[in-house]
C-alpha cells in the first residue's frame, strides 16, 4: 500500500506517525514544497529576535526521526494538480520539473492561508502576514530599520507577535476589531487578559483598520478617527482553509470552505482523506461543522486519519477538543473546549460560571450547555494555568456535571498547597 501525505505540518506529520505506528509495511511518502524540518509554529515568534534560526530548537519532526520510521520526504515539492481516477499527484520537483506520484491513499494536509481584508494601501511594502518561518526570518531581518508596529488581530498568535516586539523595544499597537481573543474567552476574562498587558503596548479595542496609508512603504493605519504610525502592520487575522489542489481533486468543499471530512477524516472520494487546518471538522457536541485551525486538532485529525488508513475503526471523541495553552505577559493562559460564543454559535444554550482567586491572581470561567455539563473552561492565572486547565479538561472529557465534580474547591486547595510547597507563596 502507497500512501502519499501532502503537507509536513502537524497534521500530515501526525498521520504519517500513526500510519506506521499501525502498518509497518504502508509505503509512505510526505511531499512538501518546503525545505526545512516541520517546525514549532509557537516557536516563530522567537525568530523575529533571532532570525538565524539555527540557533533556535524549535524542529518539531526531524527528517531524521520520520526517516527513522520509514517516512520518506520529498522536499521543494509543490502539487500542482491530481487525477483521482488514475490516483496520480503531479508535482513541480526541486528543479522545476515536473514529476508524477501514484498512492493508493492520499491524504491532503495543506493547511491554511492567512486571510487579509480587503482594506487600501493592503499591498504597500511593509505589510506581512506570519505564516511559516520564513516569514518571520523576512521580518526579523528587517527589525533594524523598524519603530513603529500595528499589529492587526489579538488571536493567541497577534498577543504572542505584540509581546515579542514590545520585548524588542519597538512602539508596539493592536488593533482589535473588539476584544482580545472574542472568540475563545469570556467578555471578563478578555478584560483580565487586557489588564496584564504591560504599559507601553497600545491596544486599540473596538476598532477596525479602514486603510493602510504610505505612498510605497508603510507610513500610518487609518482606524475609525484615527491615524496609528507605523513602519510595519502585522496582519494577524486567521486564516481560511487552504483548499486550491482539494479543488483540483474534485473534494467536496464544505459551506466554511474547508474541505469535508467524516470522523475519520475521509472526504468525498473515498480513498483520500483531508487533516489540519484545510477541513471543515465536525464539532464534538454537535456534529456540526466547524474550523479549528489550530496544532493540536491538527494533530489529533492526523492521528485519526492514520489509524484510519490503517484499517483501523476507531473514532477518536477529541478530535475537535480544543486545548491552548500559551504564556503571555507572565501570565498562562489556557481555553479548552467551548466558549460561551463558540457554543452559541452552534445553537447550544450556555451558562458561565466565573471564580476569581486573588491570592493565586487566577481567574477560572467555566462554560456549561443547558443539561449543566461542563464543556467548555478559560484560565488566566499567574502559574496555575496548566494545572487547572487540564482538571477542565478531563472534566470535559467525563462529561462532567460541576456538582458532581466540583474543580476549584477541594482540589485547587490542594493544587495551592502543593505549589506553594513547590514554589513559594507568590510575591
Ligand atoms: C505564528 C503562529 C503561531 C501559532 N501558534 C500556535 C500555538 O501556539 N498553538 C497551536 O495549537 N497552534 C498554533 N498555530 C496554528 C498551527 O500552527 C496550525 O494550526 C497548524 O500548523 C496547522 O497544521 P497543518 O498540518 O494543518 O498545516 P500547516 O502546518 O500549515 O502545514 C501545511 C503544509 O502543507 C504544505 N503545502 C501546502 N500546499 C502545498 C502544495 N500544493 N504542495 C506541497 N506542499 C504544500 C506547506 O508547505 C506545509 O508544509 C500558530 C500558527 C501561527 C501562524
Amino acid at each position: 500500500m502507497r500512501v502519499v501525505l501532502i503537507g509536513y505540518g502537524p497534521s500530515s506529520v501526525a498521520a504519517a506517525i500513526a500510519l506506521r505506528a499501525f502498518d509497518s509495511d504502508a509505503y509512505t511518502t510526505i511531499l512538501t514544497r518546503e525545505d526545512r524540518p516541520a517546525h514549532r509554529r509557537p516557536g516563530v515568534a522567537l525568530a523575529l529576535g533571532s532570525p538565524e534560526t539555527n540557533e533556535l530548537d524549535i524542529a518539531d519532526a526531524s527528517f531524521e526521526s520520520l526517516e527513522e520510521k520509514g517516512i520518506q520526504i520529498i522536499t521543494k515539492a509543490t502539487v500542482i494538480s491530481g487525477d483521482p481516477k488514475s490516483n496520480t499527484l503531479t508535482y513541480l520537483d526541486s528543479s522545476g520539473q515536473k514529476s508524477e506520484i501514484e498512492y493508493d491513499y492520499l491524504v491532503i494536509g495543506t493547511g491554511g492561508t492567512p486571510t487579509i481584508p480587503m482594506i487600501p494601501g493592503n499591498d504597500l511594502k511593509g505589510v506581512h502576514t506570519i505564516q511559516t518561518i520564513e516569514d518571520t526570518i523576512t521580518v526579523g531581518k528587517e527589525l533594524e530599520d523598524i519603530t513603529d508596529v500595528v499589529i492587526i488581530g489579538a488571536g493567541f498568535s497577534g498577543l504572542e507577535m505584540a509581546e515579542k516586539f514590545h520585548k524588542l523595544g519597538k512602539h508596539t499597537h493592536m488593533v482589535v476589531r473588539s476584544r482580545l481573543m472574542r472568540r475563545q474567552l469570556e467578555e471578563s476574562m478578555s478584560n483580565e487578559l487586557l489588564h496584564r498587558i504591560p504599559r507601553g503596548l497600545h491596544v486599540h479595542c473596538g476598532v477596525s483598520p479602514k486603510a493602510i496609508l504610505g505612498e510605497d512603504c508603510v507610513k500610518a493605519v487609518q482606524v475609525d478617527g484615527d491615524e496609528i504610525p507605523a513602519d510595519l502592520v502585522l496582519f494577524m487575522t486567521g486564516v481560511r482553509p487552504n483548499v486550491t489542489l482539494a479543488k483540483n481533486l474534485g473534494v467536496k468543499i464544505g459551506s466554511l470552505g474547508g474541505i469535508v471530512v467524516d470522523e475519520q477524516m475521509r472526504t468525498s472520494i473515498d480513498n483520500i482523506f483531508a487533516v489540519g487546518d484545510c477541513i471543515e471538522m465536525l464539532d464534538n457536541l454537535t456534529g456540526k461543522p466547524i474550523l479549528m485551525p489550530i496544532g493540536s486538532t491538527a494533530a489529533r485529525s492526523g492521528r485519526q486519519a492514520g489509524i484510519a488508513i490503517a484499517g483501523s475503526k476507531k473514532i477518536y471523541s477529541d478530535v475537535a477538543l480544543r486545548l491552548q495553552y500559551d504564556r503571555l505577559f507572565n501570565t498562562d493562559v489556557v481555553c479548552v473546549g467551548h466558549s460561551s460564543v463558540t457554543a452559541e454559535n452552534l445553537g447550544l444554550k450556555t451558562n458561565v460560571l466565573l471564580h476569581q482567586d486573588s491570592h493565586e491572581h487566577t481567574h477560572v470561567a467555566l462554560v456549561t450547555d443547558g443539561d449543566g455539563y461542563l464543556i467548555g473552561g478559560q484560565v488566566i492565572s499567574s502559574r496555575l494555568g496548566a494545572q487547572i486547565g487540564y482538571q477542565i479538561l478531563e472534566r470535559i472529557q467525563e462529561r462532567a456535571k460541576l456538582d458532581e465534580s466540583p474543580l476549584l474547591d477541594s482540589r485547587h486547595k490542594q493544587l495551592q498547597e502543593l505549589m506553594d510547597h513547590i514554589l513559594g507563596p507568590i510575591q
